[in-house]
């Protein structure tokens, strides 16, 4: 294994990742924290970590909002009555994982509409005009991310066998906590609701 740069490359267009949230009521919250999405966009803070708190996402914590290169799977939200996709817009500070990326600002470009059209797909249509970000299928979230930003470049994801210098800890988008949990070894999440994440 060898040690990589932790810090992304600077990217002039903001980069466009996917994730979820949950519905709570009609407000949206990250999946594994206390975060309210109150508007489209949020700007990550620390609160577990022992550095400043506005200096996300830190090396050896968990913070920043986190994103997939891809959409989750459509059966990720689809099947459950409060999990909601979208694709989002990462700026600022970005760091790259071998599996997504976690960063200091994001903007919620859209939310995906569930199969369904009983009362999830109703109020995924609210909260997409409150934010004023639009509710597209599965199948359009890329299209609708590449009008606000660009795919991060594939040759510039980390390998998954490179380590993080300085902690040695294998780069992947499982916080540590998840990863000690877990016996040490890297938990490469199949669903996006493995994270905690902002
Ligand atoms: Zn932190």
């Amino acid at each position: 294994m060898c040690a990589v740069a932790w810090r992304a490359p600077d990217l002039v267009v903001p980069v466009v990742g996917f994730r979820q949230w949950r519905l709570l009521g009609t407000s949206l919250h990250s999946l594994w924290s206390e975060v309210q999405w109150l508007s489209a966009e949020l700007r990550a803070e620390c609160a577990v970590g022992a550095h400043d708190a506005t200096d996300v996402p830190a090396k050896g914590c968990s913070c920043g909002i986190y994103a997939f290169y891809g959409p989750c799977p459509c059966t990720a939200s689809a099947l459950t009555p409060d999990l909601v996709g979208g694709v989002v817009i990462l700026w600022g500070s970005v760091e790259l994982h071998a599996t997504g990326m976690r960063a200091a600002h994001a903007r919620i470009v859209g939310l995906e509409l569930p199969l369904s059209h009983g009362r999830k797909r109703r109020t995924v249509i609210d909260v997409a005009d409150r934010l004023g970000v639009r509710a597209v299928t599965h199948r359009a979230l890329r299209m609708v991310g590449a009008e606000q930003g660009a795919p991060l470049q594939h040759s510039l994801r980390p390998r998954r066998d490179w380590v993080a210098p300085g902690t040695g800890q294998p780069i992947g988008v499982v916080p540590r906590a998840t990863m000690l949990a877990q016996g040490g070894r890297e938990v490469l999440p199949t669903f996006c609701k493995r994270r905690r994440d902002q």
